[in-house]
């Protein structure tokens, strides 16, 4: 359960894609504003020399971690650079009781789980480099191996494509014009906080999105869905539900099996948070619908339910981004569930 909706405290989220300069900027931001608080989130990497327990993260041991995932302490976790990083619930809450502003390096999919837990609460704001080659620049000039460079890299091409889905966009060409601008957000946000709050108490409407699962179902080459809209089971999440369940209840209602969690394609770890694949969006009765994108690995070919259909990959309706996802994964597929 998440705490009554209001827009009290914010949490700014810095994403983009790594060594784009976003702990300097919010660096930069965290000195001219006082009570802005870094937001210390939960991590099993190593501190570095500059980092300070309970500034930059908690720095936890992968036992302590576990027993933060098992007492649920934590809104999302996820795995980032082969360490696990998540966001402790408690601070959420109390910064958005108490009406203090947090702000936080997160990774996109956490960072837009986290606004669709808060959407009064929650502020994306996506930093993105003046070029690739720049950001490769930055990164060797601070010490990098080729290997690690090779793989932020990878993570480079993942994050840059969820910036339109942000709230506000930055280009950090230089520090102090990007620090600026980031500081007039956090102003900016403050005073829509307090407009708001107005709404809240004349109980008018105020939310700008609306969150959305939708599954793909697949078996060997081919996925299950219709001509009709949507061409996938969707379903909208209730409030405080997380994507992945969702989705799983969408196999449910469309398909009238019970769903198991393992075969929801997901990143390298399953429970509680499964990453989604992709994450898209679209205009409906006037507000912005979030989508988080699943597949769904189904062990047999079923008998496809009245108005579905199945038919290969290639001729679905589906987003570039998920047909070279399934098209990547296509082989490995196979191999998993052989036809
Ligand atoms: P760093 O090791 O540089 O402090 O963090 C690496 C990356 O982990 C950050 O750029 C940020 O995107 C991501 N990250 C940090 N904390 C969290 C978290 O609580 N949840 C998620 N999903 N990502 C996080």
């Amino acid at each position: 359960m998440t705490i009554p909706q209001r827009r009290l405290g914010l949490v700014f989220t810095l994403v983009g894609p790594p060594g784009v300069g976003k702990n300097a900027l919010m660096n930069a931001v965290l000195k001219r504003i006082p009570d802005l608080k870094q937001f210390p989130t939960a991590t099993t990497r190593g501190m570095r020399s500059n980092e300070q327990h309970g500034r930059e993260h908690l720095f936890v041991t992968r036992p302590e971690f576990q027993a933060l995932i098992d007492s649920d302490a934590l809104i999302e976790w996820q795995v980032v650079h082969d360490e696990l990083y998540g966001m402790p619930r408690a601070t959420v809450e109390a910064a958005i009781a108490g009406e203090h502003d947090l702000i936080a390096d997160i990774e996109v999919l956490g960072a837009t789980y986290l606004r669709s837990l808060y959407p009064d609460n929650t502020v994306l704001i996506f930093i993105q480099p003046p070029s690739v080659n720049e950001l490769k620049k930055r990164m060797a000039k601070r010490g990098e191996t080729p290997e690690e460079i090779a793989k932020r890299l990878r993570r480079v091409d993942m994050e840059m494509q969820y910036a339109p889905l942000c709230d506000y966009l930055i280009t950090n060409t230089k520090l102090r014009e990007a620090s600026k601008i980031l500081y007039g957000i956090v102003l900016a946000e403050r005073s829509r906080r307090a407009l708001l709050n107005l709404r809240v108490e004349r109980d008018l409407p105020r939310h700008k999105f609306t969150y959305s699962a939708t599954v793909i179902p697949v078996h060997g080459q081919e996925v299950l869905g219709r001509d009709g809209s949507p061409p996938f089971p969707t379903i909208q999440l209730t409030h405080g539900e997380a994507p992945h369940d969702a989705a799983l209840r969408a196999i449910r209602q469309t398909l009238d099996i019970i769903p198991s969690p393992d075969l929801l394609a997901q990143g390298q770890l399953s429970q509680p948070f499964i990453l989604p694949l992709a994450l898209t969006s679209t205009e409906q009765a006037h507000h912005e619908q979030f989508i988080f994108v699943y597949l769904y690995y189904l062990p047999e070919r079923i008998e496809p339910p009245e108005g579905w259909r199945w038919l290969p990959y290639q001729q679905a309706e589906l987003s570039p981004a998920v047909r070279d996802i399934i098209h990547s994964r296509h082989h490995e597929l196979l191999t998993e569930h052989p036809v």
